[in-house]
């Protein structure tokens, strides 16, 4: 059973990265999956999707 943080997320990164490092990628990695598509926009922000956060996330874990 994988370790998950508080709010549930599994920190997939840990120990592979920094904790710094890894405490942005699983920010990035909720980020992406509260900022969901709804009919073309974002389910949080309401902004046309994918909004800037969730841009944002996508950036930071494609730089890895
Ligand atoms: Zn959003």
């Amino acid at each position: 059973m994988p370790k998950t943080d508080s709010s549930g997320v599994v920190p997939l990164v840990a120990g592979v990265f920094p904790p710094e490092l890894a405490r942005l990628l699983a920010t990035a990695q909720r980020e992406i999956t509260e900022h969901g598509n709804d009919h073309g926009l974002c389910v949080v922000c309401g902004s046309a999707f994918p909004c800037e956060r969730a841009e944002l996330a996508a950036f930071a874990l494609d730089a890895v």
